[in-house]
């Protein structure tokens, strides 16, 4: 399967058609548990249509794009689940701003890709569904919680997909599938209608095999958005555009080696090798850093948990989603409705987030996190006004293996180190594929610019991928 560019620029008859018809013929013999609910008839259906626009020249900006969405972005008339037992029958009613936009630019919709149980977690392991496979070791987990729009853009079960990155979830995933994971700035595409976690830290991202699939995709999905009233009104660069230049300026800030040194050595050797690259292309380079390293990872763990007890205390057997059987009087039956609905991890996440935000901790946790939270954005804004990015690696570790960390949640939480800064900070980043282990594992690298400067960030990319 061809990425989605090229494929339109070599483009035969009917292509489209035959590309989501080989699709459902692979994906019928492994799936690697990709998709919760697959939509191929309908993409059957929008891939002759397509196939028709494209011979007549009434091709739409993404005609016959097939896209695989994150099944906790609501889809009119597709189930759509969060891979929770609670919405395990939940059809929407309506579409997300996303998605609207993804149909009247001509994609096509595919299926709609597993994830952890409402996007906690870093394997999707706390999927509802079962884990996803790592399509290059299919003994290893695809990252998560995006975990199956990661795998089915590295399976070409689809060119792109959406997927969610909250603390690194489109990020880490991108990095152990040799994908493209693409994070913008927060508010620079619209929440409407994607499954709240952390509200002031969730963001839509993109998975795909080439930064310019990313591109076309992020100029039709991004913008702002009177659904959602966080969505930003700044000028919005077209990404396309951005990509036909070159950066005017590389001064590059790494982190300092002591933050660098528990990597694994490969994925070590390889950030070096392109740091290398960077310098051959005439990039200076500076030592930046983020202070109190060892407190992003409780900040974020704070503060999502926090706003997660609340998002979710909507799910509650009345409204929508699971209704327990149980039904003595009110108070039992929520209890009852969110004891069987929700999984292990969820419950985890709204016990620590009651916690944090009860009276007598509140000013220990909650608001100690805030603090926190602000310094890192204070520190980010300082680095910028230094240097045009930031680069590091995405993650510490190669995919590691299913089942290895769900018995250590707080090992599973440490694998967020090097991408939970930037939803805290809310500024841009991106993972790239970076080559292979020794072992053929992926490996992923990642690029961090200012606020609003996606088109920097591009430039950077295209620069040394
Ligand atoms: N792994 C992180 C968590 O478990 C990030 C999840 C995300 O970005 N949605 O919360």
């Amino acid at each position: 399967m061809k990425s989605y560019s090229d494929l339109r620029q070599s483009y035969t008859d009917n292509a489209i058609f035959n590309e989501v018809g080989s699709i459902i013929s692979r994906y019928e013999h492994e799936s690697y548990n990709s998709y919760i609910t697959t939509n191929f008839e309908d993409a059957l259906v929008q891939a002759k249509e397509s196939d028709t626009r494209i011979a007549n020249g009434t091709a739409r900006a993404l005609e016959g794009m097939i896209i695989g969405v994150k099944d906790n972005i609501s889809t009119k008339g597709i189930k759509t689940t969060a891979a929770s037992k609670i919405l395990e029958n939940f059809t929407p009613v309506y579409d997300a701003t996303v998605v609207q936009r993804l149909k009247d630019a001509g994609g096509i919709i595919i299926g709609k890709a597993n994830l952890d149980e409402f996007a906690m977690g870093s394997s999707n392991e706390t999927s509802y569904f079962g884990p996803v496979k790592n399509p290059y070791d299919i003994e290893r987990v695809p990252g998560g919680s995006s975990g199956g729009s990661a795998a089915a853009v590295a399976a070409k079960f689809c060119h792109t997909s959406l997927g969610s990155d909250t603390g690194g979830s489109v990020r880490q995933p991108a990095a152990f599938t040799n994908t493209y994971g693409f994070k913008p700035t927060y508010g620079r595409i619209s929440r409407y209608g994607l499954f709240a976690f952390a509200s002031s830290l969730d963001h839509i991202g993109t998975f795909s095999t080439t930064l310019e699939d990313a591109a076309l995709l992020y100029d039709v999905i991004s913008g702002n958005d009177p659904m959602d009233a966080t969505a930003s009104s700044e000028t919005n660069p077209s990404l396309v555009e951005a990509l036909k230049t070159s950066p005017t300026s590389m001064v590059i800030g790494e982190l300092p080696d002591a933050i660098l040194k528990d990597c694994d050595s490969e994925i070590l050797e390889r950030y070096q090798e392109y740091k290398q690259r960077f310098i051959d292309l005439g990039a200076t380079f500076k030592t930046v850093t983020i202070p109190h390293d060892n407190a992003w990872i409780p900040t974020y763990y704070i503060l999502t948990s926090a706003e997660a007890s609340s998002n979710l205390s909507r799910y509650d057997g009345v409204r929508f989603g699971l209704r327990s059987e149980l039904t003595n009087d009110v108070i039992d039956y929520v209890t009852a409705s969110r004891t069987e609905g929700f999984g292990k991890e969820v419950k985890r996440r709204i016990m620590l987030g009651t916690y944090v935000l009860s009276s007598g901790y509140y000013d220990a946790y909650y608001k100690k996190a805030q603090q926190a939270r602000r310094i890192i954005l204070n520190s980010y804004k300082e680095i910028f006004s230094t240097v045009d990015a930031v680069f590091l690696p995405t993650t510490a570790t190669p995919p590691f293996k299913i089942g290895e960390k769900t018995n250590d949640p707080i090992s599973m939480y440490l694998s967020d180190y090097f991408t939970a800064s930037s939803p805290l900070a809310g500024n841009p980043s991106i993972s790239f594929p970076a080559g292979f282990t020794k072992s053929g594992l992926p490996i992923g690298l990642q690029l961090q610019t200012s606020h609003f400067r996606e088109d920097l960030l591009f430039q950077l990319c295209a620069k040394i991928r």
